[in-house]
C-alpha cells in the first residue's frame, strides 16, 4: 500500500476536505501516475451529492486526470517514466465478453468507475483524481499529444470524449446542422469538436451572455432559450441536437427543433425524470437517444484529433481548497468553461 493524499466528501451533505487513503501497490500491468491536473465535471457534483443514488463514501471525485508517469510494472509496454498521460471515467472493464473488440466497453456491466467503484478482486474502493497519484492498468491509460498542455487537456478526458463520441456516432460533419444545448464544460467542448468536424454549429444557451465566446469557439449561430421566439425560428432545423444540461428541461420543446429523422442525444444527466409527450417524437420520426463517454480506443482517437486540431478546454485554474466554492459556482452556470485543479496546491 502507498499512502495517497486527496480531497474527499465523507457523506452526501459534507463538503470536500483533506483526506489520506491507501492506493494499491502496482501490479505488473500497472502504471503509476503523479497527478498534475484534474478537471471538475458536473458529474462530480451529482456524485458527491448522491444525486444518482450510487455513491460510495468517502468519495474522492475526479475523472478528468492528467499527469506524468513515475513508474511502470514489468509487463507494461506502451508507457515509461516521464510520459504525459491521462485517465478518464473508468479504470477497468469487462474483458471476457466481446465488448472490448467492439470498442464499447463503457456500456458493459463490468465497468469500474474511476471513483466510487470497487477495484476488481480487492476490497478497496476506487478513488479519483482529486489526489496526488494513481495506480492504473496500462489498458486504461491514455497518451496526451505533445502539443496539448496538461492543464487545458484534462477536461478532454470526460467532457471531450462525451461530446466526441455522439458527434462521430451520428456523423457530424459537412452538411450537418448540429445544435449544442448548454455552453458549460461539456457544451463548449462540443462546439469546438463539432466545428472541427466541419458541421454547422448552433449554441442554445439560457441567455446571450456567452455569445461572443461561443462564436469564437467556432459556433456559426447562437440563440437564447429564454427567448420564446428561438423555438419558433429554429423549429425543424437540426439533424442532431446534443443536450448537455444538468437539470430538467422541456425535452419536447427541443425535440421540435429537429428535422424529420433528426436525433436528440442526452448526455446531460438530470437527477429527476422528465415526462415526454409521444407527439414530440411521432410526427417527425424523431429519435431521442443517450450516450455515455466513449471507449478507450475512441478516447485516444479523440485526443489525437484534438492534438491535430489544437483543441483544448477553456479553463479556470483553481487551488484544491477552492473546490467547494467552484461547485457552488457551477450550480449557478458560472464557469468559463471548466474548472481545473492544479494538484501542486494539494
Ligand atoms: P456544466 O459545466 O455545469 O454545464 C451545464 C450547462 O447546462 C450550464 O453551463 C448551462 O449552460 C446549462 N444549464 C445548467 N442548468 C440549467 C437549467 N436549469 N436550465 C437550462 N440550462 C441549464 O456541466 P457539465 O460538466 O458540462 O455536465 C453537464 C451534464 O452532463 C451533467 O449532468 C453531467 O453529470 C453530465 N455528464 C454526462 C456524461 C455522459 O457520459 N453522458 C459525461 C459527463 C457529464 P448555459 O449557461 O449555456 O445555459
Ligand atoms: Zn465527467
Amino acid at each position: 500500500m502507498a499512502i495517497a493524499k486527496g480531497y474527499a466528501a465523507a457523506s452526501a451533505s459534507a463538503p470536500l476536505t483533506p483526506f489520506t487513503f491507501d492506493r494499491r501497490e502496482p501490479n505488473d500491468d500497472d502504471v503509476v501516475i503523479a497527478i498534475k491536473h484534474c478537471g471538475v465535471c458536473h458529474s462530480d457534483i451529482h456524485m458527491v451529492d448522491n444525486g444518482w443514488g450510487q455513491s460510495v463514501y468517502p468519495i474522492v471525485p475526479g475523472h478528468e486526470i492528467t499527469g506524468v508517469v513515475t513508474a511502470v510494472g514489468s509487463k507494461v509496454s506502451r508507457f515509461k517514466e516521464g510520459d504525459r498521460v491521462g485517465v478518464g471515467c473508468f479504470v477497468d472493464s469487462c474483458t471476457t465478453c466481446a465488448a472490448r473488440d467492439l470498442d464499447r466497453e463503457q456500456y458493459m456491466p463490468g465497468l469500474v468507475l474511476t471513483y466510487s467503484g470497487f477495484e476488481p478482486g480487492a476490497d478497496l474502493p476506487t478513488y479519483g483524481g482529486y489526489s496526488d497519484h494513481m495506480v492504473v492498468k496500462e489498458g486504461y491509460v491514455l497518451s496526451i499529444p505533445d502539443n496539448l498542455p496538461l492543464d487545458a487537456a484534462a477536461p478532454l478526458l470526460c467532457a471531450g470524449i462525451t461530446l466526441y463520441s455522439p458527434l462521430r456516432h451520428w456523423n457530424a460533419g459537412p452538411g450537418k446542422s448540429v445544435a449544442i444545448l448548454g455552453l458549460g464544460g461539456l457544451g463548449h467542448m462540443g462546439v469546438k469538436i463539432a466545428h472541427a468536424m466541419g458541421a454547422e454549429v448552433t449554441v442554445l444557451s439560457q441567455t446571450l451572455s456567452k455569445q461572443a465566446d461561443g462564436l469564437a469557439m467556432g459556433a456559426d449561430h447562437y440563440y437564447a432559450t429564454s427567448d420564446a421566439a428561438t423555438f419558433e425560428t429554429l423549429a425543424g432545423t437540426f439533424d442532431l441536437l446534443i443536450c448537455t444540461v444538468s437539470a430538467g428541461i422541456d425535452w419536447g420543446a427541443y425535440l421540435n427543433l429537429l428535422k424529420v429523422d433528426g436525433t436528440m442525444v442526452l448526455v446531460g444527466a438530470p437527477e429527476e425524470p422528465v415526462p415526454l409527450n409521444a407527439f414530440a417524437l411521432i410526427p417527425g420520426r424523431r429519435t431521442l437517444a443517450g450516450s455515455m463517454i466513449g471507449s478507450i480506443k475512441e478516447t485516444q482517437e479523440m485526443l489525437d484529433f484534438c492534438g491535430e486540431h489544437g483543441i483544448v478546454a477553456d479553463i479556470e485554474t483553481i487551488a484544491i481548497d477552492q473546490i467547494n466554492a467552484a461547485y457552488e459556482r457551477m450550480q449557478k452556470s458560472d464557469v468559463r468553461y471548466r474548472f481545473v485543479i492544479d494538484m501542486a496546491t494539494l
